[in-house]
């Protein structure tokens, strides 16, 4: 029996030389200290030793157990300790390796130029007013001098949620609400969504944004529109660049007008953006109709006011010569990436 215990010790040596890692350990300890271990089989080979030998040969296999169970416990630790430390250096932040790149984002270009228009006409004199994007048949049309059944209405392909209510198709929506609620002198811009019901192709969306400009007070004249109108396609654009003037029919105006600006790209010399024509249709504007001045429940005897509104796609597609509207909805980055304002 003393052959075998010395036969297990210098088994266990083998193995434990042998012993690296935290999973080996343990299953050591199960192998030579486990329940069906050769220590446990010892103890019970015990029984069978004489009386005079089991003395002996049970401080023998006691000594081997306690050697064996210190021995694991100490690699134990240091296998711990040395394991923690791999981990923390595999773990450790290498400073000379280069960062990550971090993506800036940016303002969608509509976004931008809507900033941008908003800010111009901030510091003109003009505050910003917004209103519901789903309104009533009422301020979105009735107000505005489109009675019922009116053929102007047909201008403006509409959503319909119900018979009442609507998508709105305009920022006008808001001019109502505003004379509602405000006494004149009124210098209010509209910048918003607005949505028409008509075939998505390259040149129309059902959905774009629109700022709209109102100015009530006595005495507005036509000459305080073109005089407005031309400071800010200044401001918007460049310094000297020329804007004209249309008669067209809007039957929330009269009389209405169609603006046109100098072409960005020829500056009207003529080109391909302007179809040679030298000039680009920008906005639609005219001077407060007396039947819409009378719904807000303002005296048109008494005021008078102009108001215009502008697309910004077509303005951000005319600035950078896009040809497809519907790449601004796309969210594609390398469109989006072109940008930082109009
Ligand atoms: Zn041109």
């Amino acid at each position: 029996m003393q052959t075998h215990i010395e036969t297990i010790q210098k088994e266990f040596e083998e193995d434990f030389k042998n012993c690296f890692s935290s999973a080996t350990l343990e299953s050591l300890k199960i192998k030579y200290l486990g329940k069906k271990g050769p220590i446990q089989d010892l103890m019970k080979g015990l029984k069978e030793a004489s009386g005079e030998d089991r003395p002996k040969l049970g401080k023998s296999i006691n000594d081997l157990k306690v050697s064996i169970e210190a021995k694991l416990t100490e690699l134990g630790r240091s296998l711990i300790a040395r394991e923690e430390q791999q981990k923390l250096l595999a773990e450790k932040i290498d400073e000379t390796l280069p960062g990550k790149k971090r993506f800036q984002g940016r303002k969608h270009p509509v976004n931008g130029t809507l900033d941008e228009i908003i800010n111009i006409l901030i510091a003109m004199g003009f505050t910003v007013e917004q209103g519901p994007d789903i309104d009533t048949d009422y301020y979105n049309f009735e107000v505005l001098n489109f009675p019922p059944e009116h053929p102007a209405r047909d201008m403006q392909d509409t959503f319909y949620i119900n018979k009442e209510v609507l998508l709105r198709t305009h920022t006008s929506n808001i001019q109502a609400r505003v004379m509602e609620s405000q006494k004149p002198p009124i210098r209010i811009i509209a910048p918003g969504k607005c949505f028409r019901n008509e075939a998505v192709t390259s040149r129309s969306h059902v959905f774009f944004h629109q700022v709209e400009a109102v100015y009530i007070d006595k005495n507005v004249s036509f000459s305080d529109l073109m005089g407005t109108l031309t400071d800010f396609m200044q401001k918007l654009f460049y310094k000297d660049i020329k804007v004209r003037f249309w008669p067209n029919y809007f039957p929330f105006v009269e009389p209405g007008l169609q603006v046109d600006i100098h072409c960005l790209n020829c500056k009207g010399s003529g080109c391909t953006l302007c179809k040679h024509t030298g000039w680009l249709e920008v906005a639609g504007a005219g001077m407060i109709h007396p039947e819409v001045l009378k719904n807000g429940g303002i005296d048109p005897e008494e005021y008078s006011g102009f108001a215009w509104g502008l697309g910004i796609e077509r303005l951000v597609m005319l600035k950078n010569g896009i040809k497809d509207i519907r790449l601004f909805t796309e969210n594609d980055i390398r469109f989006l990436n072109q940008f930082s304002a109009i």
